[in-house]
């Protein structure tokens, strides 16, 4: 199995393969490993290429890391999530949510929490008072959790930018800074995108590290 090959664990390559998938596609070739290992990345791939994948299997290696170490989450303490997903739209959000949970299918107890406009509260403070594997979220509801104290985003080891392009487009600029601004300074980073071009290359040299890889299918 060429996903196994790629050096992810048991439980996603199982996954991944009850979805019917035995290649990884090239963007999921290219960008997983670099991924695994912690790195930086600037991905430009359109829609169709598998791209979510390719963000949602490293981010659950995480996830599984993490439970391996022994490193549990103490009763009554929200720790918050690991990973956080931003995505401009709610179908999107909504669509990397899916597959995250299509994925982590074999994960125990994995949580899975979306975050997104235009729908009630209620139900989004509810799994926010939990404990939170991975947050995906659109830029505004989140910053509206984060303003409340709601959303704990101290744990977070990866943040995903998932149409960083689309969102810019939409003027969510200032509040991915806010955002990433909040975050642990030593996460990994990983930028999707169309293009790189003007103020999203500029958004990348400042969420980047300056080794960040850059991978253009
Ligand atoms: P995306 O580019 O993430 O929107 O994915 C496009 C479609 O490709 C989705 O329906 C995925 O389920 C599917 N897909 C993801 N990975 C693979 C793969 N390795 N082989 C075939 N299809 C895949």
């Amino acid at each position: 199995n060429g996903f196994a090959a790629l050096g992810l664990h048991a439980a996603l390559v199982r996954a991944v393969r009850d979805s019917g998938y035995d290649q990884p596609t090239e963007v999921q070739g290219r960008a997983i490993p670099p991924a695994l290992e912690g790195a930086d990345l600037r991905v430009s791939s359109s829609t169709g290429s598998g791209k979510t994948a390719s963000f949602v299997l490293p981010a659950l290696t995480r996830v599984l890391a993490a439970r391996n170490d022994g490193k549990r989450r103490e009763k009554g303490i929200v720790h918050g999530p690991r990973v956080l997903v931003l995505a401009p739209t709610r179908e999107l959000a909504m669509q990397v949510s899916k597959a995250a949970v299509t994925y982590g299918r074999h994960v125990q107890g994995l949580r899975v929490a979306t975050v997104v406009g235009g729908v009630p509260y209620g139900a989004q403070l509810k799994a926010l008072r939990g404990p939170l594997d991975v947050l995906i979220a659109t830029p505004g509801r989140l910053m509206d959790h984060m303003a409340s104290g709601k959303a704990i985003l101290a744990n977070v080891e990866m943040l995903v930018l998932d149409e960083a392009d689309r969102m810019l487009d939409m003027g969510f600029i200032d509040d991915i800074r806010h955002i990433a601004e909040q975050l642990p300074p030593q996460r990994q980073t990983v930028m999707y995108s169309a293009t790189f071009a003007g103020h999203v290359g500029r958004l990348a040299s400042e969420l980047l590290s300056g080794e960040a890889q850059t991978i253009d299918v």
